[in-house]
């Protein structure tokens, strides 16, 4: 039977595993955190999670909560405000998703998974792992694969300054779950607000660890107004700011907020990173090769809500070149030729959302605001999320977007 050791418990090392433990394989998950710890701990992500994402769970048999314990997430919506008037929008559509996406909280998600693996007779080591772990594993398994989301030991793959245009962080992040949001009125959706130099603001309905709650996401340009969390020191302050910022720029948010309360003390999270690709194999100092999973070789901005969906989309690359590859050895350029197949779909996710943290061209305008009286252009645009390379080339060059817009104009 083939052993195969994953560094890191998360979105994507906990589906692989399960997934490879399905196909009889021999899954050891080396993870820091314990259940309990995640499910006490802070918050860790939005994590909306689209069609095809979910589609890669359910596949599994992973997918615990879409049958009506977590509300759907059942479209998009883009408001830009006014520059000038405030209260008024310059910019306001909505598009229906096809498929419903979800957010599981990261804390109800894991721990669950972390059963149901060690319930399919995975084992599960409770280790910080390092360098010397990973020699040991390497020693004994024939593939390690590294899944560590952000945490430091991803550090060990080099940065691919190619794929990396950005080396600093774009946005000053930060989460509030909170229960008694007023519901949008018409259907659930993905409410995305962008303030021109100031950030973005978006919301959307998930499930926690005490039930339906709603996720605000702020994503504040580095300097500016929104980038103001520093002094936060408490959670109701955290709670305050945020609304704060919500009765400046968005009082159409604002209005939805006046009942809000935070689902717990540990709903609130603030930090900051910069978007980085990774080189996918990393060498131990015995030579050994190792492959990157996940955020640890290719980490987003949240700005587009993609790192769980690329997450997912990538466990399940993953899985079936290791289920086709056989007997065979899993050498470098196997290792390589993995990341490369994931990177066909993932470079255009890491494009578009790089090209979000940019200041709005004028062109890109102008399709979001041709997308207030054209709903088939809002539909796409919505569906988009589910699948980026639908949004090449049209929504990346401005003779592309130009001749899209003139053929719906003509249609
Ligand atoms: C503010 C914010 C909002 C986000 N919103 C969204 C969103 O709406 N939609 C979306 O799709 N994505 C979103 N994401 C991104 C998403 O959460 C991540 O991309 C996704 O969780 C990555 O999965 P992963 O498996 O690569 O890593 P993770 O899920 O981070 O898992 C890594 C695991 O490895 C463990 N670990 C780390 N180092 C070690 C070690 N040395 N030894 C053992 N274990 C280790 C960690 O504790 C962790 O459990 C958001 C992220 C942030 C920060």
């Amino acid at each position: 039977m083939r052993k195969i050791t994953i560094i890191g418990g998360g979105q994507s090392g906990f589906q692989l595993a399960i997934g490879l433990l399905k196909n009889g394989y021999q899954v050891r998950v080396v993870q820091n955190r314990t259940a309990e710890d995640l499910a006490r701990g802070k918050v860790l992500s939005s994590q909306c999670m689209f069609g095809d994402a979910i589609q890669a769970e359910r596949d599994l048999g992973l997918d615990f909560w879409s049958d009506g314990a977590c509300p759907p997430v059942e479209g998009i919506s883009f408001v830009v405000p006014h520059p000038e008037q405030p209260g008024e929008k310059v910019i306001d559509w909505s598009g229906r998703l096809e498929r419903n996406a979800y957010s599981v909280d990261q804390r109800v998600k894991i721990p669950r998974w972390m059963a149901e693996f060690e319930k399919l007779g995975g084992r599960l080591v409770m280790k910080d792992a390092g360098l010397s772990d990973m020699e040991l594993y390497a020693r004994e398994d024939d593939l390690v694969i590294v899944a560590s989301g952000k945490g430091d030991i991803g550090k060990m793959f080099e940065r691919d300054a190619t794929k990396s245009p950005y080396d600093k962080p774009q946005r000053a992040l930060a989460l509030t779950y909170v229960h008694g949001m007023t519901p949008r009125p018409e259907h659930s959706a993905v409410n995305f607000n962008l303030i021109p130099g100031v950030g973005e603001y978006f919301v959307f309905p998930a499930l926690t660890t005490s039930g339906a709650c709603d996720i605000m996401v702020f994503e504040g340009v580095p300097g500016g107004p929104m980038d103001c969390w520093g002094d936060v020191k408490s959670p109701e302050q955290h709670l305050e700011t945020s609304l704060n910022i919500l009765n400046t720029f968005l009082p159409w948010e604002a209005e939805r907020n006046r009942n809000v309360t935070l689902t717990d003390d540990n709903g609130i999270l603030a930090g900051r990173f910069a978007p980085t690709v990774r080189k996918p194999v990393g060498t131990l100092p015995s030579g050994a090769k190792v492959l990157g999973l996940g955020d640890a070789v290719c980490l987003n901005d949240p700005i587009t809500g993609q790192g769980s969906n690329n997450a997912a989309k990538a466990a399940r690359v993953y899985m079936n070149r290791i289920l086709a590859h056989g007997d065979r050895a899993f050498d470098e350029q196997w290792m390589q030729e993995t990341f490369d197949t994931y990177w066909d779909y993932a470079q255009w996710v890491v494009n578009w959302t790089n090209m979000m943290l940019a200041p709005p061209p004028p062109f890109i305008l102008e399709i979001m605001g041709t997308a207030c009286v054209e709903p088939r252009l809002a539909h796409r645009i919505a569906n988009g999320f589910d699948d980026p390379r639908d949004f090449f080339p049209w929504f990346a060059d401005p003779q592309a977007a130009s001749a899209y817009l003139a053929e719906l104009r003509a249609a």
